[in-house]
């Protein structure tokens, strides 16, 4: 080990962006002479919501170590194959956006392409029909694909859902099983070193203090280190995404849970409907510009399938980024550096993303610019990708019921959603830039879920003969019903493979 390596981490905050960033570093960097701490306070406690991600999760998970059936049983987990949109492009629209790809690409054509041909010439069923998820979700199914199964269960893609708060503790009894110290406390103050502008030092407010090389700060929206010692800066997209405010729910089951997340669009916002072992998460995404907290409350409540258990929990946020996730010596991860709202749920992935991405380039105490100027260009990249794709879901829509729909659908949008918008209208093209998160499946699914159908499609896709072309799409549509239709239903496999130990899958 140089004699400039870091020998300590202090990460601030134990909410699930303060645990996955303990557990990955414990379990990923050489510990032989480093010491990793966290400080939290139960005083301040967590967000407390956060149920749905995304794929990549399962790497996450599989780098550090965490056996999938274990983890989803400690955090009465389900899994997720994609969220059904409810009234987006239109009240009495409902659409699906599936994780994995649609059909099969053929002579480097890629299948939407040969839908999109094949929706001018006659009426074609959802392109849903057409994903191994999407056929599995509508059918209530799952399984694992193997690494040898036929295909085309192999393009099966799923995530999960799961209670956050329990998976933070499963990951702090990793990380203190593999020599994380945790510091229960509430930071009151916090020092920097004059000449450097580096942090130095946590003040506790029972008077002791925590030094450390590297400060992560997990403290949630207020960016307790990155903000208000740094003053980072804050970019404001909620002119863009106008909703600023959750209230939260969590129900009893009105039935067995399905493998997916439901969307649907309210008034002045959207609805969540995520199925966990035990209970059923929902919450009310809104524009308090529209809508007040009360009435909020009142129509979430008015349109739960089953009786709430707690008492609603309110929540207030305003989309956008930290103007630098990293500075000085100080990484923020999770809230603290940023939030675009839970409608693909990407905060986690965020969170994810950014230890990945500080693994990659994981600073020294010399703390050299070109690593954090690097950092900070590719965590802007991220989340101005999702931050795009979130906002597509607002612009597309045909909605004209309410004033906060008529807003989203006239609103500017930022010129990269712009120009993906444009060649997407022309000829139904979508290229994916540099590590963008949302490949061309999600877009394609939410464009045409949501009513926007190219002019034309790639001239290579008009090649392929008519009577070929019809068959294969109907073989392959088969193939996919068939595979579903083979599989245990979700909640056989889950109680098979990681029922959660008490609370068994009993609907209400
Ligand atoms: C309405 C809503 C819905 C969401 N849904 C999803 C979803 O479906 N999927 C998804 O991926 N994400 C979702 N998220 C985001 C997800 O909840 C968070 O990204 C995730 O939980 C990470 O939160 P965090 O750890 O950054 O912050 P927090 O949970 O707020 O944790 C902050 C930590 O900092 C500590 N702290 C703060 N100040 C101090 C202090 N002075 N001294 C000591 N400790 C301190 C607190 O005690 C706490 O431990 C949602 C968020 C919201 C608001």
């Amino acid at each position: 080990m140089n004699d400039h390596a870091i020998r300590r981490i202090l990460i601030v905050g134990g909410g699930t962006a303060g645990w996955m960033a303990a557990a990955a570093f414990s379990s990923l960097l050489d510990r032989r002479d480093l010491e990793i701490l966290l400080v939290e306070s139960d005083e301040i406690g967590t967000v407390g919501v956060g149920e749905a991600t995304i794929p990549p999760l399962q790497a996450f998970n599989h780098m550090i170590g965490v056996d999938e059936d274990e983890f989803l049983a400690a955090s009465q987990g389900t899994f997720k194959l994609g969220i059904e949109f409810v009234d987006w492009g239109a009240t009495g629209e409902r659409y699906f956006h599936p994780f994995g790809p649609h059909g099969q690409d053929y002579r480097g054509v890629q299948f939407h392409q040969f839908y999109l041909r094949e929706l001018k010439r006659r009426p074609l069923p959802d392109i849903r029909e057409w994903s191994m998820s999407g056929v599995a979700a509508e059918l209530g199914r799952f399984t694992r694909p193997a690494l040898n199964s036929p295909m085309p269960l192999p393009q099966l893609s799923y995530a999960f859902h799961f209670d956050a708060g329990l998976y933070g503790q499963f990951l702090r009894r990793q990380s203190e099983a593999r020599g994380v110290k945790r510091i229960e406390g509430k930071i009151v103050d916090v020092t920097l070193d004059g000449e450097s502008g580096h942090l130095r030092s946590v003040k506790l407010a029972d008077g002791g203090s925590v030094d450390g090389d590297l400060f992560i700060d997990c403290s949630g929206f207020r960016g307790l280190l990155i903000e208000e010692k740094l003053g980072a800066g804050y970019e404001d997209w909620s002119h863009w995404l106008p909703c600023d405010r959750a209230v939260a729910v969590p129900s009893r089951f009105a039935r067995p849970p399905e493998p997916f997340t439901r969307s649907t669009a309210r008034a002045a916002g959207w609805q969540w409907r995520i199925p966990l072992q035990h209970r059923m998460g929902n919450g009310l995404v809104y524009s308090s510009a529209y809508l007040s907290p009360e009435q909020a409350e009142e129509l979430l409540l008015a349109n739960l399938e089953a009786e709430a258990l707690a008492p609603p929990r309110h929540l207030s946020f305003t989309a956008g980024r930290r103007r630098v996730a990293w500075s000085a010596n100080v990484v923020s991860l999770g809230l603290s550096s940023g939030f675009v709202e839970p409608l693909e749920s990407t905060s986690i992935h965020l969170v994810q993303s950014g230890i990945a991405k500080l693994l990659a380039l994981f600073p020294d105490k010399r703390f050299n610019p070109v690593e954090r100027d690097e950092y900070n260009r590719q965590m802007q990249d991220v989340f101005e990708d999702v931050r795009d794709f979130i906002i597509l879901h607002y612009k597309a829509t045909r909605r004209d019921d309410s004033d906060f729909w008529n807003y989203c659908r006239n609103m500017e949008v930022p010129d990269s959603l712009a120009a993906k918008l444009d060649l997407w209208r022309a000829k139904g093209r979508i290229f994916r830039q540099g590590c963008e998160l949302f490949a061309t499946p999600s877009w394609v699914a939410v464009l045409l879920g949501q009513g926007v159908v190219p002019e034309e499609q790639e001239p290579a896709a008009n090649a392929m003969d008519s009577e070929l072309m019809t068959n294969a799409m109907e073989q392959m549509r088969l193939s996919y019903r068939r595979t579903a239709e083979q599989m245990p239903s979700h909640a056989e496999f889950i109680t098979k493979n990681c029922a959660a130990k008490t609370d068994p899958l009993v609907p209400a």
